[in-house]
């Protein structure tokens, strides 16, 4: 790293490091970067950070962002990866300048193998991946030679081409640059570039027997597309030699030598960060699919109501950095609420109810009241609520006796029924095991919410949500925790994460009594149900069945 690449301030970093070369005579019209992703499974929120980063950046400077997917290991990847992938893109609200493909390079990277066989600078090696891996030593001591390092240009070029024809099998050589096997660098101690797979290829179905490494076809593909700067996560930088090694040794004539920079990736609490890890909980059925609510997929932070604002918010606060470290999931949580505040439909729904009687209350009567649909913006409107004599009231919002600090409903005290009136708790009645069934109120009459009257001003100290007895609905709600025990599941390589997982991590409430205009919700509408948290319509589910996104208040301050 030269000085020039140090960060200056967290925030920008990368930003500096192009504005730089852009002072240094980069023209701006010859800006271009990308994102990245190989389709060996479903976004997550890390990758995100990646999206927010190149696609910002792409805004920033007004240059075009391609979607490459490095697809370089048939035995992972599918169509239906990326297929998700183009989706979850999209519905964070970006576009992309091309969709590319490192497989529509493989000719063009097969064709510049053979130029550094014939420059003598790869070989084919027959020797089985660990005596590879055991030869190249360790960092302070230069490694050993493979005998099959010194052959012929001919007898190399003759092999590779027989790797290509599949007249070798899988493992029994792979071809790897001619390096130096000294280096203090392990990745260039003679890395592997091409390696035998007989597995059909999604794009390229059986036309190749050897498949490149992520090392050889990705700052090549960089350069065909003609990345300006390409953005990877600290992990790669070590790899950083490697990839300015090839490019020299390509024979190129084309000026533009994309960059290779480096940035830390997201780690976030309680949740791991790894499309393989997340693969094995699908595969292992911890997790119903990679839209489970509780996975850190972009596709499960959708399905359980997170808005792609949030996430846009979240990896902003985030920022770049060269620093990596784990995020408090709470602030995710944090940036979903401040959104979801602003943009969520409001409804009454109880989850645990029992019956209020109002005795003053005529039994034939029954109004309409008018209610907010969301206070933080009018033009959300309002909707009618039915009101009448019995109402459900959640259990835990009344004791017989309560000390002064409880707000809600009490005998002898005053409450504000949310959107209605004002009751007063007059007496109960209990069931042969003392479990109260009923709770006996009287109303204000004059107290009517927004109706303007002095009653309707007088201030009481709670205000409760309830639901009509005469018009209602029964919905049912999932509600998600954790889905890991611990802060870091994946800290201690030795335990396996999934001993970690949270067994109790999902509920289901089945008699949950809404207001009826439950019935007119939409999937693409977020919602707040007053007091409860914010829930979000499953989409995967033919009933009315809602999940919750996350709880109203959390009291982490960020
Ligand atoms: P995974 O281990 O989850 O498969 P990956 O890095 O192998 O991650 P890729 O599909 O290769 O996944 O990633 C595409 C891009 O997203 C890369 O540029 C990668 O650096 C970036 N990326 C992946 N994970 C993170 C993360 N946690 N934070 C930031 N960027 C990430
Ligand atoms: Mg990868």
């Amino acid at each position: 790293m030269t000085n020039s690449d140090s960060p200056i301030n967290n925030e920008n970093f990368l930003e500096l490091i192009i504005r730089k070369d852009l002072d240094n005579g980069l023209n701006k019209n010859d800006l271009k970067f990308r994102f990245p992703p190989e389709p060996n499974g479903y976004l997550h929120i890390g990758h995100a950070k990646s999206i927010c980063l190149n696609f910002g950046l792409g805004k920033i400077f007004s240059a075009p962002v391609n979607l490459r997917f490095d697809d370089t290991n048939p035995e992972k990847e599918s169509i239906e990866y990326i297929n998700s992938i183009k989706k979850d893109i999209k519905w964070l609200g970006f576009e992309w300048n091309s969709e590319c493909y490192a497989s529509d390079y493989f000719d063009q990277l097969y064709k510049w193998a053979i130029n550094l066989i014939k420059k003598d600078k790869a070989y084919v090696d027959f020797q089985d991946q660990e005596i590879i891996s055991d030869q190249r030593g360790v960092p302070t001591s230069p490694g050993v030679n493979s005998p099959y390092r010194d052959k012929s240009i001919e007898e190399n070029l003759s092999q590779f081409q027989k790797m290509k024809s599949g007249d070798y099998n899988p493992g029994e050589c792979v071809l790897r640059a001619k390096i130096d096997m000294a280096s203090p660098n392990m990745h260039m101690r003679d890395p592997v570039l091409y390696r035998v797979m007989k597995t059909a290829h999604h794009r390229t179905n059986e036309k190749w027997k050897i498949y490149p490494t992520y090392d050889w076809a990705h700052g090549q593909s960089d350069f065909i597309e003609k990345v300006s700067h390409s953005f990877c996560t600290l992990e790669f930088e070590v790899h950083r030699e490697l990839y300015e090694w090839f490019l020299q040794n390509i024979d190129t004539k084309k000026s533009l030598i994309p960059k290779q920079r480096e940035f830390a990736r997201l780690n976030l609490s309680y949740t791991i960060m790894s499309k393989r890890k997340l693969s094995e909980l699908v595969d292992s059925s911890l997790v119903k699919g990679w839209d489970d609510p509780r996975m850190p997929t972009i596709s499960g932070l959708r399905r359980r109501g997170v808005p792609p604002q949030a996430i846009l918010n979240f990896c902003e606060k985030v920022g770049i950095s060269k620093r990596e470290n784990i995020i408090d999931y709470a602030l995710l949580d944090f940036c979903t609420r401040k959104i979801l505040n602003k943009i969520s439909y409001r409804l009454m729904v109880v989850f645990d109810p029992i019956e209020v009687v109002i005795t003053n209350y005529d039994e034939n009567q029954s109004e309409t009241l008018l209610a907010e649909n969301n206070p933080e913006d009018k033009t959300y409107g309002n909707r009618k609520i039915s009101f009448s004599k019995n109402i459900f009231i959640e259990k835990e919002d009344f004791k017989e006796e309560a000390n002064r600090k409880f707000f809600r409903l009490t005998l002898g005290k005053e409450v504000r029924l949310k959107n209605a009136y004002i009751i007063k708790g007059d007496s109960v009645e209990k069931d042969d095991k003392g479990n109260i069934k009923k709770i006996f109120c009287t109303y204000d009459q004059k107290s009517k919410s927004g109706s303007g009257s002095p009653e309707s001003l007088r201030k009481v100290k709670g205000t409760i949500h309830w639901v009509d007895k005469n018009n209602y609905e029964n919905i049912s709600v999932d509600v998600y925790d954790k889905l890991f025990k611990i802060e870091s599941p994946d800290e201690n390589p030795e335990n396996d994460f999934k001993t970690y997982i949270n067994e109790n991590s999902s509920n289901s409430f089945k008699n949950v009594y809404a207001e009826s205009n439950i019935n007119n919700v939409d999937f693409d509408k977020y919602y707040q149900f007053q007091r409860k948290g914010y829930f979000k319509l499953d989409n995967k589910s033919s009933d009315k069945k809602f999940i919750r996104t996350v709880t109203l208040r959390d009291n982490t301050k960020f």
